[in-house]
């Protein structure tokens, strides 16, 4: 019965598992997978769990997320299909599904500054929203207008000050049903050249911090106020720290990555080791930034 209504509102699986839709490459089977295809289809699909009880997690690019090996009993429902813009004047209409990166290309090649710090995150534009991403000083709430928001059953138009952002936290958080559907974002206009040079540097720096050769979930551990998660974990002596297939990564040590068949149990024991240490150590309580889900 589950399968069938799904499937009228989308695109459906029962065959995935979180090891292909998180960017960690880890985690167990999905007893159910949706793409809807319109945000009309969110909401039907939505209503139709929450009136039968029916567990439901809403995902991106799954980017953030640390999922525990056990089957995941409910549904899995991905809003990649939600995947059109439209710029008009000094905003962009964007759907949740639409990745940041390729938006922040787009943007870049018509001379419209906005999701420059944006172009190295590898999450959907939802998921942005809901973490309040950042990088290099800026986060999405320096460029958010309002939200569309599937709230309580309807569709609801968020104002950014409605929003409670702060360091990678929004509204979101404390409301696990409400979905994200699409952002206006503001646009300024600078030269192509300009916005291109600021993006390609910014690549680069990554490319030569970050290990983007390797599955992650990016940074572990928010950063400390005034400070660095990554300074205290070299201080406590675990860059390329391992436990099975699973390592704090010799290149940046707040990244702990996959290098074949880690699991979520490998990865949660060396991040709770680190906030142990680091405790001890620092008297500093490490947060963790990646989500843990079904684990
Ligand atoms: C190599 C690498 C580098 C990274 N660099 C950065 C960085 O510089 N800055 C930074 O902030 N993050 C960074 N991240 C982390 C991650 O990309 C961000 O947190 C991103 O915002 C997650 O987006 P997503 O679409 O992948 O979300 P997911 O991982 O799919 O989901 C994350 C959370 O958001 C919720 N969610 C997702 N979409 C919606 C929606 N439409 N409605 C309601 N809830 C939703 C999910 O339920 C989940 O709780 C990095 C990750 C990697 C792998």
């Amino acid at each position: 019965m589950i399968k069938d209504f799904l499937q009228q509102h989308g695109n459906y699986h029962d065959d995935c598992s979180f090891k292909e839709l998180t960017t960690i490459k880890m985690g167990g089977r999905i007893r159910h997978f949706v793409l809807p295809y319109s945000v009309e289809d969110v909401k039907e699909i939505v209503y139709f769990l929450k009136r039968n009880h029916i567990p439901f997690k809403v995902i991106g690019n799954g980017s953030n997320l640390i999922c525990g090996e056990s089957e995941y009993e409910g549904v899995v429902i991905c809003l990649k299909n939600l995947s059109s813009y439209e710029i008009r004047n000094d905003e962009v209409y964007v759907e949740a599904g639409v990745m940041a990166p390729q938006l922040a290309s787009i943007l870049a090649r018509q001379g419209l500054s906005c999701l420059e710090f944006a172009s190295g995150i590898p999450g959907c534009i939802g998921g942005l929203v809901y973490m309040n991403a950042g990088a290099y000083r800026s986060e999405m709430a320096n460029v958010i207008r309002r939200v569309l928001v599937l709230k309580d059953d309807d569709f609801v138009w968020m104002e950014k000050e409605e929003m409670n952002f702060s360091y990678r936290h929004s509204v979101f958080h404390d409301h696990p049903h409400w979905v994200i559907l699409a952002a206006e974002l503001k646009l300024e206009r600078k030269p192509v050249e300009e916005i291109e040079e600021l993006m390609a540097d910014r690549l680069k720096r990554r490319k030569e911090t970050q290990p983007l050769d390797k599955p992650s979930a990016g940074s572990c551990f928010r950063n400390p106020e005034d400070g660095y998660a990554w300074k205290l974990i070299d201080g406590i002596g675990y860059r390329g720290y391992q436990i099975h297939d699973v390592s704090v990564s010799d290149k940046h040590s707040n990244f702990i990555i996959n290098n074949g068949n880690g699991s979520a149990e490998d990865y949660l024991q060396i991040a709770y080791e680190i906030q142990d240490k680091v405790k001890e150590k620092y008297d500093i309580r490490l947060v963790m930034e990646v989500e843990k889900f079904n684990c």
